[in-house]
């Protein structure tokens, strides 16, 4: 008898599709449509963004008072990913190296918004730097995250 481990191997291609709810489905619907939206706790006041039904520092009921954002803002904190890793977003190893950044959107000082810079050279990208959206053109936005293709610099 060999001691030899046997293993089964199961191909699996596996496509989900979940609801977004009302919350996240709101900002996604407005993404689609060129804009950013964070939503307002009625108690404490905070921005969520992306929106949550529930405000994640007083834990009530986020209701709907939708905030419209600046699509441009100021970079608060970033770092340069090297190592390709897995992005559900596009359901694929996303190609490096690229630029993530904490971005202040203006209009939404207390919610930091965490997207790709356009900017991939360590000499350029600084805290502070201004970035504006770039969105995809409308006839190829799906509502995903991904309709915003980069933060582009702006000065
Ligand atoms: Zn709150």
């Amino acid at each position: 008898m060999s001691d030899e481990p046997l293993e089964i191997v199961i191909p699996m291609d596996l496509r989900f599709k979940w609801s977004a709810g009302p919350h996240l489905g709101h900002f996604l619907r407005e993404l689609r449509e060129g804009n950013i939206v964070a939503n307002r706790c009625p108690e404490c006041g905070r921005l969520q963004l992306p929106p949550t039904p529930v405000c994640g520092r007083c834990h009530v009921a986020m209701g709907t008072d939708w905030v419209p954002l600046s699509t441009k803002g100021t970079v608060i904190s970033y770092s340069f990913v090297v190592d390709p890793m897995y992005d559900a977003g596009i359901g694929d190893m996303r190609p490096v190296p690229y630029t993530i950044a904490a971005i202040v959107l203006d209009g939404g000082p207390d919610v930091a918004f965490f997207h790709r810079l356009e900017e991939k050279d360590p000499e350029k990208v600084r805290v502070g730097m201004r970035v504006e959206a770039v969105f995809r053109p409308p006839g190829k936005r799906q509502g995903l995250m991904e309709d915003i293709i980069h933060f582009r610099t702006i000065d």
